[in-house]
């Protein structure tokens, strides 16, 4: 059982600062999913209005003391920034990986925090003020490929997920969200803490604090001249599919914009690995999602993931009617 933490509002602070790049956040389902045993993320609608919460430093007390759980977005849809960038790893031998990045990134002067989470872990590294999602991811993406550290989705199955997963959000678009650091997983039911300094929230929030925060200068130094590997682009890398050329005029959600894994054509469908299956191990065959050619509007998992799941896993959660 976990032991029961108090957050000092100086603790909450800190943590806001470092961590939140905006007020919307999910938060993690206190029953495993009947089916699957898995505790998902949702976001949370206030129950009188139906309105979606806006993260407080009430949840975010709630969170570090280990009442509930959130995930926080990458970025700030205002201006395409974050104030950090999260390495997530969970494959065989990922600490490696992790510790291999942490250490050429000390070689840049960039001090990264390692979290250890249920199998492998995340690295965290901050910057002196929110920096570009797409600078920050060119930048990871470029080091992970001189060091031949795995990404996942470059064709491959197992590898590190890099949080910001867009450039820029699109009107209305959320993104991925990762669990927010130092909360407890509903799942493993523990906290997870970053090795570098004693396990209380004081000493963790000021190792994170002491960390040398890279300025957004140093950034464009590291990023001159590169772009984002082609193979690593997330999107089309093939000619298994057109993409349509226009960009959408509405709102509507287009899976197949949003799919990285490779596509087959069964009969009247598409068929791929399910991305809510794939964020829990599962479907390494790379069949459970199913996809309608003539009409891809229509997709179904046969390992039961719902529209929400999916969704939620390809970082465009159904949208809830709101107002701003
Ligand atoms: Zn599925």
């Amino acid at each position: 059982m976990e032991q029961v933490l108090k957050a000092r509002p100086e603790v909450v602070r800190e943590y806001f600062r470092l961590f939140v790049n905006r007020r919307a956040f999910t938060i993690q389902s206190k029953k495993p999913h009947p089916e699957s045993g898995r505790h998902y993320y949702f976001r949370p609608k206030a129950k009188a209005t139906g309105k979606p919460v806006c993260l407080s430093d009430r949840v975010l007390k709630q969170h570090l003391e280990g009442e509930s759980t959130i995930g926080l977005y990458a970025i700030n849809p205002a201006t395409q920034r974050c104030k950090w960038v999260a390495i997530d790893a969970d494959y065989k031998d990922s600490m490696e990986d992790l510790l291999k990045l942490q250490y050429y990134l000390q070689e840049d002067e960039v001090q990264a925090a390692l979290e250890m989470s249920k199998r492998g872990g995340h690295l965290w590294i901050f910057f002196e003020r929110p920096l570009l999602a797409r600078e920050c991811r060119i930048y990871i993406y470029d080091l992970a490929l001189k060091l031949q550290v795995p990404v996942k989705g470059a064709g491959l199955v197992e590898g590190i997920e890099v949080f910001p997963k867009h450039d820029e959000l699109q009107q209305g678009e959320f993104g991925n969200a990762i669990r927010g650091p130092l909360g407890v997983h509903r799942g493993a039911k523990r906290r997870f803490w970053f090795y570098g300094a004693d396990y209380t929230l004081e000493h963790q929030m000021a190792y994170l604090k002491r960390l040398r925060k890279v300025s957004e200068e140093e950034l464009r130094r590291y990023v001159a001249g590169k772009s984002l590997p082609t193979e690593l682009m997330g999107r089309r890398r093939d000619g298994d599919h057109a993409l349509p050329t226009s960009r959408p005029t509405s709102l509507e959600f287009r899976i197949l914009e949003h799919i990285n894994s490779k596509l087959r054509k069964v009969g009247r469908n598409y068929v791929t690995r399910c991305p809510s299956c794939a964020d829990s191990g599962h479907d390494r065959s790379g069949d459970n999602l199913a996809i309608r050619i003539d009409d891809p509007r229509f997709y179904k998992c046969w390992a039961g993931c719902t529209k929400e799941m999916i969704r939620e896993a390809l970082g465009c959660p159904i949208r809830f009617r709101q107002s701003a």
